[in-house]
């Protein structure tokens, strides 16, 4: 969690970093960056999901595999320290790649597993 409220660097003010499209590198475009905390915008055609989207797949994994309350309590927490919900920052991809490395954590199910359950 950030608590940064993102304020966007100026239209001259801006990083060149790559740019995905469609999960593919297509060169590089200038990204804008919040000036308070120097997390750079997304530009991922790709929307960012909700935590809300996430936290059903733990309640889908749950009807399959024993998934303990205190387990959902400390993925919601860990979610909420990588910050997520960040939708500035984080891309669909990114926060994919980190949720299949939270639940294989917490839970030990397997990757493949947990992939399957995204679509
Ligand atoms: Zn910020």
């Amino acid at each position: 969690m950030s608590g940064c409220e993102h304020k966007m660097s100026g239209s001259r003010e801006k990083v060149w970093l790559p740019y995905y499209f469609e999960g593919r590198e297509r060169g590089l475009k200038p990204h804008p960056y919040c000036v308070e905390c120097g997390l750079i915008k997304n530009l991922s055609s790709e929307k960012p999901r909700s935590i809300g989207y996430f936290m059903n797949i733990i309640a889908d994994l749950g009807n399959h595999y024993k998934v303990a309350k205190v387990q959902t309590r400390l993925i919601a927490l860990e979610m909420e320290k990588q910050a997520m919900d960040d939708k500035f920052g984080m891309d669909r991809m990114q926060q994919e790649d980190l949720f299949v490395e939270i639940v294989t954590r917490i839970l030990n199910i397997p990757a493949r597993v947990v992939s399957e359950y995204m679509d």
